[in-house]
C-alpha cells in the first residue's frame, strides 16, 4: 500500500489519507491535488505510509502529485507544524496561509513554467546550502566592520565607503556577526540611533558567507524608502520583497526564488516569516513591538514569535530592534534570556527632541488647541519648517448627538458610535463599514440642531485651515491615504517641503524621516492612560516615542508638545526624560502585581453569535468541559461579553485561560482543542482560539 497523508485547507484539526500508488517517502513536501467532496483541492504531502487508520476501501486516490515545484523543505514543514500546534490550528489552514495563493491553488507563476519545460526546477538538497551565484561572498568580516561595502570582487572599483560605525553600533554588529548559533538579541535604540545601519552591516556579513537573511518590518513601514535603502546597499543582491499588496505571480516567484536559494535577502511584513530559506543565517525583526506582527484574524499567529522559533530551529541569530521594545521582549532581555544591545545615542549629531507637556486644565482651549501649541505652529510656519499634529482618531468627530433628546449616532450592527465624516457628509462605522448620510435633523425628536461631538483629524484640519489660512495643511489618515498610491503621493508632498502642517494618525508615526519637521503636537492622547486594556499605556508610550522621533531628524532640533490634563502622569514624565527603561520597569512592576503577561501566559476562547446568550452558553460549556483538564496550573475565568460586545450584528463573548507556565498552558490547550471541536453548538455560532492575544 502507498498512502500519502495530506494537509488540506479544511477547518478540521486532522490530516487526510489518499492512495497514491506512484508515491514514495521522497514525495513529502510536494503539493498534490486530490478529489474532495464534489470538487478537488490542492494540499501538501506531509507524510507517506504503508497503512491507514481508515479502511483502505474508503480511501480515494490522489489525482496528481505536483512535482513541478521543488519540495517544500523539511524545516518549512516543521515550522508550519509548530505553528499549527502552538496556535491550535489545523495544519492545512496554516499551510494555506503560508503558501502564496497561486502556489496554494496548485499553479506556478509563468516564468517558472517556462523553466519546467526545460526540466523541473532543481530542488535544494536537504540541509545543504546551494552555491548561489551571489557575488557577495568572500568579503572578510573585518572589512564589513570597517565600513567597506561588500561590492563584488569582479568589479571591485565600485566599492563605496560607508560611515564609520559608532562604538555602540560597532559592538552590536560585532556581537551579532560573531554568533553562529541561535541567540536572540534585542537591539534597543531610539529612532535615528542607527539600528538600520546595524541590520545592514549584519546582513552584509551573512551575504558575504553565502547565507540568506530575512528582515521583517511592520505593515506600514515597508515603504519604497526602506526598500530603496536596502537595494542601494546591496546592488548585487537578489532581494525578494513580500507584503500583502504584492501581486499573486510576483509573490509566488519570490517564494520560489527564496526556496531555490536564489534570493539573498527577503524583506517583508509578517507573512514573509513563511518564506522558505534554505541558507537562512540571520533574522531581523524591526520595530518588534509593533502590533501588526500579530495577525488579528483567521490564524492568529505572531510573526515575531515564530521568527524566534525559526531562528532557534535554524541555529542562527535573530535581532529584535525597537526604540520601545514590547514588555515581553524587554523582560527577557533584562532576565538574560535575550542579549541586550543598546544604542544609547542618535547616530547623527543632533539632540533628542525636547518633550514638554501643556497643562490643558489651566486654559480654555481654542477648538481643542492650546495657546502654546498654536504659537509653536505659527513659529514653525514663519521659519518655513514643518509641524505635525498627532491625533489618533480619524473622521471629523467621533459621534453625532442631539442636545435636545440625547440621541447619539450609534451603529445598529456594532457596539460603537458612527463617526461623523464631514468631508463627504456621511456617518461611518469604523468597525463594520456601515455608512449613512448625515441626517438633517434628529431621527428621534426632529431637532435640526444635531451636533458633532469631540474631535477627529478632519475637524482639526478645518480648525487649522481657518486659523492659519496661509498654511499648507496635509491630513494623513486611512481616509486620505486609503491606497498605496495616495500614501506615496502624500509622502512625496511632505518630502518636497510642500506641506507646512501635517495632521495624522499613527500612520505617520512609523518609519519615515521628515527632515524639515521640527514640531510634533500631541492631541487627545489622555484617553489611553486609563483604557481598560492593560496594554494601552505600553502602546501609547511607543506611539508617542515614535511620533516624537519624527521631529528634528536633520540639523534642526525638534520639540514635542503634549496637550494633557495629566501632566504629572509617569508615562508623560518618562517621555520628557526619554527614559524608556523607567517606564518599562514601572509597567513591569504593575504587570507582576496584577499577574499579567509577561508574568503569565494567556489564551482567549472567543465566540460570536447573533444572540449573546448562545455565545456565553457555548463558552460556559467549553469551560465545564475544560475544568477537569486544567489542573492546578491553568486558571479558567468566567465567560464575559467582550468590551466591544457586538460587531457586524454578532454578539461576542470571551473566556480567558491563564497560566504561569507556557508548557502547562500549551499542554492544556492541546487536550482541550479536540473536545472543543466536538462540542455541540448552534450553526450560527463561530468560535476561535487566540493564543497570546494582544487585544482584549
Ligand atoms: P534607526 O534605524 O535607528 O532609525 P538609522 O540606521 O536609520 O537609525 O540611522 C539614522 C541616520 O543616521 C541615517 O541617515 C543613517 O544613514 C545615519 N547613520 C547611521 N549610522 C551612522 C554612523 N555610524 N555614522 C553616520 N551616520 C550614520
Ligand atoms: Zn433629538
Ligand atoms: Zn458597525
Amino acid at each position: 500500500m502507498s498512502i500519502v497523508r495530506i494537509a488540506l485547507d479544511v477547518p478540521l484539526p486532522r490530516l487526510f489519507d489518499y492512495l497514491a500508488p506512484d508515491a514514495t517517502a521522497d514525495d513529502i513536501g510536494y503539493r498534490v491535488s486530490v478529489p474532495f467532496g464534489n470538487s478537488s483541492k490542492t494540499g501538501v504531502i506531509v507524510d507517506w505510509t504503508a497503512s491507514s487508520d481508515q479502511p483502505v476501501e474508503k480511501l480515494k486516490a490522489a489525482t496528481a502529485i505536483l512535482r513541478d515545484m521543488p519540495r517544500l523543505p523539511a524545516d518549512w514543514l516543521a515550522m508550519c507544524e509548530f505553528c499549527a500546534r502552538y496556535y491550535q490550528a489545523p495544519l492545512g489552514e496554516v499551510m494555506a496561509l503560508a503558501l502564496p495563493p497561486m502556489l496554494r491553488r496548485g499553479k506556478l507563476p509563468r516564468v517558472m513554467r517556462a523553466k519546467k519545460s526545460e526540466g523541473a526546477v532543481p530542488a535544494v538538497p536537504k540541509g545543504d546550502c546551494p552555491e548561489t551565484d551571489s557575488k557577495l561572498r568572500g568579503v572578510p568580516k573585518g572589512d564589513l566592520l570597517r565600513g567597506v561595502s561588500p561590492a563584488p570582487p569582479s568589479d571591485g572599483l565600485k566599492t563605496f565607503s560607508l560611515p564609520e560605525l559608532l562604538s555602540a553600533q560597532h559592538a552590536a554588529v560585532g556581537r551579532i556577526i560573531a554568533t553562529a548559533d541561535f541567540q536572540t538579541f534585542l537591539l534597543h535604540g531610539v529612532t535615528g540611533s542607527g539600528k538600520t545601519e546595524v541590520y545592514l552591516r549584519s546582513i552584509a556579513a551573512v551575504l558575504a558567507q553565502g547565507g540568506q537573511a530575512l528582515m521583517l518590518v511592520p505593515e506600514i513601514a515597508l515603504t519604497p524608502q526602506l526598500e530603496g535603502r536596502v537595494r542601494a546597499r546591496f546592488p548585487q543582491a537578489r532581494i525578494v520583497v513580500a507584503n500583502s499588496s504584492i501581486g499573486d505571480a510576483t509573490r509566488a516567484r519570490g517564494f520560489l526564488e527564496a526556496l531555490n536559494g536564489q534570493a539573498d535577502i527577503v524583506l517583508g511584513t509578517r507573512l514573509a516569516i513563511f518564506i522558505p530559506l534554505p541558507c537562512l543565517r540571520l533574522i531581523i525583526v524591526d520595530e518588534e513591538h509593533d502590533a501588526s506582527f500579530k495577525q488579528q484574524e483567521g490564524l492568529r499567529y505572531s510573526a515575531r514569535d515564530l521568527a524566534i522559533w525559526r531562528a532557534h530551529q535554524q541555529g542562527c541569530p535573530i535581532v529584535l530592534g525597537s526604540a520601545t521594545p514590547s514588555l515581553e521582549t524587554y523582560h527577557h532581555a533584562r532576565s538574560g534570556r535575550y542579549q541586550l544591545l543598546e544604542l544609547p545615542q542618535r547616530a547623527v549629531a543632533i539632540a533628542p527632541p525636547v518633550v514638554r507637556t501643556v497643562d490643558t486644565r489651566r486654559e480654555k482651549l481654542q477648538e481643542g488647541l492650546s495657546v502654546a501649541l498654536l504659537a509653536g505652529l505659527e513659529q514653525r510656519l514663519a521659519r518655513g519648517e514643518q509641524s505635525l499634529l498627532f491625533l489618533n482618531r480619524r473622521g471629523y468627530a467621533p459621534v453625532l448627538a442631539c442636545p435636545a433628546c440625547g440621541w447619539i449616532s450609534h451603529c445598529l450592527r456594532c457596539a460603537a458610535n458612527l463617526v461623523v465624516h464631514l468631508a463627504d457628509k456621511r456617518l461611518r462605522c469604523h468597525h463594520c463599514g456601515f455608512e449613512a448620510v448625515i441626517p438633517p435633523a434628529c431621527p428621534d425628536c426632529g431637532n435640526i440642531d444635531v451636533q458633532p461631538f469631540g474631535r477627529g483629524t478632519q475637524r482639526l484640519e478645518s480648525t487649522l485651515a481657518a486659523r492659519l489660512p496661509q498654511a499648507r495643511i496635509l491630513r494623513i489618515d486611512r481616509d486620505s491615504a486609503n491606497t498605496a498610491r495616495k500614501w506615496q503621493a502624500l509622502l512625496a508632498t511632505i518630502h518636497a517641503g510642500e506641506a507646512d502642517i501635517l495632521i495624522g494618525t499613527q500612520m505617520l508615526a512609523k518609519g519615515h524621516d521628515f527632515p524639515l519637521l521640527t514640531l510634533v503636537g500631541v492631541v487627545g492622547a489622555d484617553a489611553a492612560l486609563f483604557a481598560a486594556d492593560f496594554r494601552a499605556p505600553e502602546r501609547l508610550f511607543a506611539q508617542l516615542m515614535q511620533v516624537g522621533g519624527r521631529s528634528g531628524r536633520a540639523e534642526l532640533p525638534g520639540e514635542v508638545l503634549i496637550q494633557t490634563e495629566y501632566p504629572d502622569h509617569p508615562l508623560y514624565q518618562a517621555l520628557i526624560d526619554h527614559d524608556y527603561a523607567r517606564f518599562a520597569q514601572s509597567q513591569l512592576d504593575e504587570r507582576k502585581t496584577a499577574g499579567f503577561p509577561p508574568f503569565t501566559y494567556q489564551a482567549l476562547l472567543r465566540a460570536e453569535s447573533p444572540a449573546m446568550v448562545a455565545a456565553t452558553d457555548f463558552l460556559t460549556q467549553a469551560r465545564a468541559q475544560a475544568l477537569p483538564l486544567a489542573g492546578s496550573a491553568v486558571a479558567l475565568y468566567d465567560p464575559v461579553p467582550m468590551r466591544m460586545h457586538r460587531l457586524m450584528a454578532l454578539e461576542r463573548a470571551q473566556l480567558l485561560v491563564e497560566s504561569d507556565s507556557r508548557p502547562a498552558l500549551q499542554n492544556f490547550l492541546a487536550q482541550w482543542m479536540p473536545q472543543l471541536y466536538s462540542l455541540k453548538k448552534p450553526r450560527t455560532l463561530r468560535w476561535h482560539l487566540d493564543v497570546d492575544p494582544l487585544e482584549f
